[in-house]
């Protein structure tokens, strides 16, 4: 279905759960319960999902994420994946996740019907990784990463958020993962919302600094809201994600759905749409209304200029 914009809302990303398992800084105070600006009811059943996901289908939705919060900390989200891949209309079924369970899910999720996985990924130094997670395991994310190969969910993407002072001195080091093709990558702008608005004004880099470091990338066809290179001998892609400094409002093809039940038409805007407890005619109506009041661009934001959402990333999964 068109918005009234004329863009083409085929994109659903759903937060299953906004609980997770690691505190990484720049998305979540350590105490989770500081996040909630704007409290998250009970999170919604296997059931309440699969329904408005299906009736979003009906309205032309082709493609559907799975986020959080850690979407694999829920014990049913194998289910989850399963019915929603099923769904007659859904053409990829994606997951973005922190790896830390993935190792021991992931053949699991491939017959589930998964075709993608993203993996964040800060940094690929072990000690870093703890400290910008507050609590993860870099092991375990490596591991999880070669369970997801050995499962076939190729190539995997690799989310690295980009953060002045942490980790532009790894990117070259990101970009070589990307050489024999399992693997790509894809750069990040920190966005300023949540637990980062208060981020010093260097923290937040221009996801041109890849070019600057790397300037033998080739460029190649745009990927959705992504850039993308490659070295000149290289299989792999590497992405540039701009939403600070080039924002993509006028291509944006996305609706997302919070784990209690609200459409954010925007990302980075206060506006959600309740469609939990809806259901046939009256559910489509509120899915269509979200579509529809889509804006035509978010806010300005960059530093000093922090998003207009009222929740933390973690509430509403990236
Ligand atoms: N927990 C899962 C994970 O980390 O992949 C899924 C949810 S997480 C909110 C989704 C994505 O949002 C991650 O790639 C994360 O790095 C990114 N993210 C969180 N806060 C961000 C921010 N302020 N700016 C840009 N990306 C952010
Ligand atoms: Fe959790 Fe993902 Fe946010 Fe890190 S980025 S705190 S893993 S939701």
């Amino acid at each position: 279905m068109k918005d009234s914009y004329g863009r083409d809302i085929t994109y659903l990303r759903i937060s299953i759960t906004d609980e997770c398992n690691l505190r990484c800084i720049y998305c979540m105070p350590e105490d989770k319960a500081d996040s909630c600006a704007a409290p998250c009811s009970s999170q919604m059943s296997a059931d309440e999902i699969v329904e408005i996901a299906q009736e979003a289908v009906k309205l032309g939705i082709t493609k559907i994420r799975i986020t959080g919060g850690e979407p694999l900390i829920r014990p049913d989200v194998v289910d989850i994946c399963r019915r929603i891949s099923s769904l007659p209309g859904v053409r990829e079924l994606a997951i973005t996740t922190n790896g830390m369970l993935l190792a021991d899910m992931a053949y699991d999720l491939k017959k589930a019907g998964v075709s993608r996985l993203n993996i964040s990924l800060d940094t690929l130094q072990t000690d870093k990784y703890t400290r910008i997670t507050r609590r993860g395991k870099y092991e375990e994310v490596v591991d999880g990463i070669r369970k997801a190969m050995d499962a076939g969910l190729t190539p995997i993407k690799i989310n690295t958020v980009l953060i002045g002072g942490f980790n532009d001195d790894e990117i070259q080091d990101f970009a070589e993962l990307t050489r024999d093709g399992q693997v790509e990558v894809r750069f990040i702008e920190l966005m300023p919302i949540g637990a980062c608005a208060g981020f010093p004004k260097h923290a937040f880099i221009k996801g041109k600094v890849v070019l600057e470091k790397l300037p033998e990338l080739v460029e190649m066809a745009h990927s959705g809201v992504a850039r993308m290179y490659r070295y000149p001998d290289g299989k792999g892609r590497i992405g540039i994600i701009s939403a600070v400094n080039q924002h993509f409002c006028l291509d944006c093809n996305r609706i997302r759905l919070t784990c209690d039940g609200k459409i954010k038409p925007c990302l980075h805007s206060r506006e959600e749409v309740l469609v939990r407890g809806l259901h046939g005619e009256e559910l489509s109506r509120e899915i269509k209304r979200a579509i529809i009041e889509k804006p035509a661009q978010h806010v300005k934001l960059t530093y000093g200029y922090t998003s207009e959402t009222s929740r933390y990333m973690n509430q509403i999964g990236g």
